[in-house]
């Protein structure tokens, strides 16, 4: 089932995500909408509040991944690198928005698979880029609070006209 993508003015975006209590049916039929939308869209990462959904849920996309698309439920970052790194970033709510966002180089995540099986991994580089973007999400964070101060007044004055 193909979702439709909340764009940036829509407050699902800010609304803080409850944790998944339990896995039900329901709750992967969305999981798996959520991994054909990101498959359809080609984007890299996909938050659930950007299909209309406040539930603490993230599917990754990256062609290394050859298992297809990687799922997590309840993403939790447990450690970050204090060392940092600029990097570009898109997001399938702001559509042809790229900015400039500075990110933990490393983190380690832990979540549950579909099956509520319990992980721990270490990511760095564009994995540990997606993972702090997509969690933000979960947060009702959007990629622009991350800039600084006066670029995110800019962004913000830009995005109004739109
Ligand atoms: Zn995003």
């Amino acid at each position: 089932m193909i979702m439709e993508i909340k764009k940036y003015k829509d407050r699902v975006l800010r609304k803080k995500c409850q944790e998944v209590k339990e896995i039900t049916p329901e709750i992967l039929k969305i999981i798996d909408g959520m991994s054909e939308t990101i498959k359809k869209e080609r984007g890299v990462g996909l938050a659930a509040p950007q299909v209309g959904v406040s539930k603490r849920m993230i599917v990754i996309n990256l062609d290394f991944m050859k298992s297809g698309v990687f799922e997590v439920i309840n993403p939790k970052i447990i450690r970050k690198s204090k060392e940092e790194e600029i990097g570009e970033e898109g997001c399938l709510s702001f559509p042809n928005v790229f900015l400039e966002i500075k990110r933990s180089k490393e983190v380690e995540v832990i979540g549950l698979d579909r099956y509520g099986r319990k992980f721990e991994m270490k990511a760095e580089g564009i994995l540990a880029r997606i993972f702090q973007h997509e969690i933000d999400h979960l947060d009702g964070i959007l990629f622009f609070d991350r800039l600084p101060f006066i670029k995110r007044l800019k962004f913000k004055i830009f995005a109004k006209k739109k």
